[in-house]
């Protein structure tokens, strides 16, 4: 083909022509299955099938049903589509889905057949609900572009910023801050800089996986009075994190979880985030430049709670 189908999948129409003269069909036909999105603005391939596919079980199962071939749906090919839109549940990676697109041997050939699964991902109980809906509107709504395209930029600033270390040394990599109160396990090792994009090279496990917990992080923060809620940076963490010593004060904070990757992150990716964030939504910029300033002041004050920073 003079390139991957992963390519191709992101907007990279070289090997267009060829593929429909091997398919004997149309190469606008072959175009149409592109999302726009992509071919708008096109993206570096990821991994190749099936470890990019993340798939809607019980769309497949519809397939099936109805004596059609499974096949993974256009928008699900979105790096910001982590819910299906028909059945608002959550998209699995391929590995999880016991109804495959395609057979061991188109997939594998003379491989050892192996998909990553993650069975944390077929839940949706800590999904911050509000904020999936509104992704799955944006996706769906073809006059959103710029809306589409302002979220999904900062959603991928986000993944990117949680795929970095820390900056205090061996405090590991930012994902933690919510991938253990969430779901007490290990995280992947981090990036030491700033990545860019990064959703865009990992398999589907990763990418949604990344996209749900940095939805989390963008959530608009709850009304302190709301705050006995558990919520899934657990019980209480801006007061025991940040607010040791103004117990009174505290009630009145705006607990917003972007504080966290503002005074966890290395100086760098923080100075970096600052520059791309003129590109997200509004009102998103604003709460993270707020988080900035707040981390500033709480880093450079007399307090001794500040945790190690001088
Ligand atoms: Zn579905």
């Amino acid at each position: 083909m003079h390139g991957s189908i992963a390519e191709l999948d992101r907007g990279n129409l070289a090997p267009l022509a060829r593929l429909a003269m091997m398919m004997r069909t149309e190469s606008a036909a072959l175009r149409a299955m592109i999302l726009e999105d992509f071919i708008r603005q096109p993206c570096r391939a990821g991994p190749p099938p099936p470890h990019c596919w993340a798939v809607c079980p019980y769309c497949l199962a519809v397939d099936v049903e109805q004596g059609r071939a499974p096949y993974v749906r256009r928008t699900w090919t979105h790096p910001l589509a982590v819910y299906c839109a028909l059945h608002r549940a959550p998209l699995v990676p391929h590995g999880n889905s016991d109804i495959k697109i395609a057979s061991e041997l188109t997939l594998f050939g003379d491989l050892q057949p192996y998909e990553p699964r993650d069975n944390l991902l077929d839940r949706s109980h800590f999904d911050a609900r509000e904020l999936i809906l509104h992704t799955i509107d944006v996706l769906e709504d073809s006059t959103k572009v710029d809306e589409r395209d302002r979220l999904t930029d900062a959603v991928s600033d986000i993944v990117d910023a949680l795929a970095t270390n820390m900056y205090t040394p061996n405090s590991g990599v930012a994902i933690r801050l919510i991938e253990a109160p969430v779901m007490r396990r290990r995280s992947l090792p981090g990036s030491n800089e700033l990545p860019e994009k990064w959703w865009l090279d990992v398999n589907a496990r990763e990418r949604l996986l990344y996209v749900r917990m940095a939805l989390l992080f963008l959530s608009e923060p709850a009304h302190p009075p709301r705050s006995s809620d558990k919520g899934p940076f657990g019980a209480n963490w801006f007061a025991n994190r940040y607010a040791k010593n103004y117990v009174g004060w505290v009630s009145c904070a705006m607990e917003d979880p972007l504080l966290l990757l503002a005074t966890e992150l290395p100086r760098s990716a923080v100075s970096t985030m600052n520059y791309r964030s003129f590109a997200w939504p509004k009102r998103l910029r604003q709460r993270w430049s707020s988080a900035v300033s707040a981390a500033i002041l709480w880093a450079t004050s007399a307090v001794p709670a500040a945790g190690g920073s001088t």
